[in-house]
């Protein structure tokens, strides 16, 4: 076995999610959606996942909403994360109608409780051109 430590693993954008990588390394979040049915997606898919259309467009979120489901992950199994933690994993439902899984950052990070209210923020990964859209806590 290597004593080089394990990659993190970066996400690898697509046709249909540069866009949302885009957006993201400039700061913005942005919504996938159906111009056929108006659903929500998220994460980015090449078809709607309610009318199959791949008739879809993005609109600006202003990243806002609050933690649904949160894990403080404290130690990692053999995996990239290792020696990373503490560092929270959350479900957060934005006020623009969906969720994503995330990461809360910050000073407070820790004060997190199911309902608080958040609002993006974005982590460049160094060394790549991917920016991570995170949530810090607000109010
Ligand atoms: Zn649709």
């Amino acid at each position: 076995m290597s004593d080089q430590p394990m990659a993190r693993p970066v996400p690898k954008p697509t046709a249909w999610s540069q866009p949302y990588w885009d957006a993201a390394r400039e700061e913005r979040l942005v919504i996938q959606h159906c111009n056929q049915c108006a659903t929500r997606i998220m994460n980015p898919k090449q078809y709607c996942p309610r009318c199959l259309s791949d008739d879809l467009g993005w609109s600006e979120s202003d990243g806002r909403g609050t933690v649904y489901s949160f894990s403080i992950q404290k130690r990692s199994p053999a995996s990239p994360f290792v020696g990373k933690g503490p560092y929270v994993v959350a479900i957060v439902r934005l006020d623009s109608g969906v969720q994503m899984l995330s990461n809360i950052v910050g000073e407070r990070a820790f004060d997190v409780h199911c309902g608080d209210a958040v609002k993006v923020a974005f982590e460049p990964i160094p060394g790549t051109d991917i920016t991570l859209p995170v949530f810090e806590l607000v109010g």
